[in-house]
């Protein structure tokens, strides 16, 4: 899109302009970017490849002028089938390990249900419908959570994960969710459970003191951070292909950690474990 607002000095940018801010001005500037819509903004520097500098935003408002003129934006809609899913209360098994190790459950292309019983030998049925654990595989949780998350936090899904159960609606949370009162609540009485943060990513660095990690961030100085551990950041720009840290801006992540508060209270979850995040 042509423009940006940035909401720090209510200034209009255009991409090229907004490229010669000093380094650190754009860095802090980038984090508060708006459409003319009001949905939020992300700025990409030109690439290396050779893109051009361009804003984009994810998602736009209903009606803005600019969504029919970008082809990132997340569109479609949910299949019957899977509304009917995410209504069934069914059980859902997060897919952690597709894509590193162990396959052994879902092929690549293959997304539907896996009938964990029949699998194992044993078909189980309750009035005549097999009663079926189902896999996902967390991108294919992210981009339904992109194209609607009311399905998650309308359904009574279960989700395990690392034995313990969690109701969809608890465990995946918008960065935007994620306010000061949510996190104090869960650091007093929950330090232990996860949570499976999602959204769009403003910017990545590296870390200033530990250039192995990688800081994912969502937007100004008050919203959640993602931390990808040193011991996993190389991997994570393997799997997700990513040649620099600027293709990150405008993608969309979802991250499982246990959500933490430094000593200026900016609140941050950490990814220790290579299955624990997906990229979109
Ligand atoms: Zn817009």
């Amino acid at each position: 899109m042509d423009f940006a607002i940035c909401t720090i000095d209510n200034k209009k940018y255009k991409a090229h302009e907004f490229q010669k801010l000093d380094a650190s001005e754009l860095a802090n500037k980038r984090r508060f970017l708006q459409c003319q819509c009001g949905g939020s903004a992300f700025f990409r520097k030109a690439s290396a490849s050779g893109q051009a500098a361009c804003f984009g935003a994810r998602p736009h408002k209903e009606g803005c002028d600019f969504a029919a003129q970008e082809s990132e934006t997340v569109n479609g809609t949910l299949s019957e089938d899977e509304k009917e899913y995410f209504n069934s209360g069914k059980e859902l098994i997060l897919d952690l390990n597709f894509g590193t190790q162990n396959t052994k459950h879902v092929s690549d292309t293959d997304e539907n249900d896996i009938d964990d019983k029949s699998k194992a030998g044993h078909h189980s049925s309750k009035n005549g419908k097999a009663t079926a654990k189902s896999h996902r595989r967390l991108s294919t949780i992210l981009r339904t959570l992109m194209i609607d998350e009311n399905y998650f936090n309308n359904s009574n899904l279960k989700i395990e994960l690392e034995g313990y159960s969690y109701l969809s609606k608890n465990l995946f949370k918008n960065f935007n969710k994620l306010t000061n009162e949510y996190v104090d609540d869960i650091l007093n009485n929950r330090p232990n459970t996860r949570r499976a943060i999602w959204g769009m990513v403003s910017d990545a660095q590296y870390d200033k003191k530990n250039i192995e990690s990688i800081w994912i961030n969502t937007g100004g100085n008050n919203t959640v951070s993602i931390l990808i551990d040193e011991k996993v950041s190389n991997s994570f720009m393997e799997r997700f292909k990513i040649r620099e840290l600027e293709d990150l801006s405008g993608r969309y992540v979802l991250a499982i950690g246990k959500l933490k508060k430094s000593k200026n209270n900016k609140i941050f979850s950490v990814v220790e474990n290579i299955s624990y995040v997906s990229i979109v």
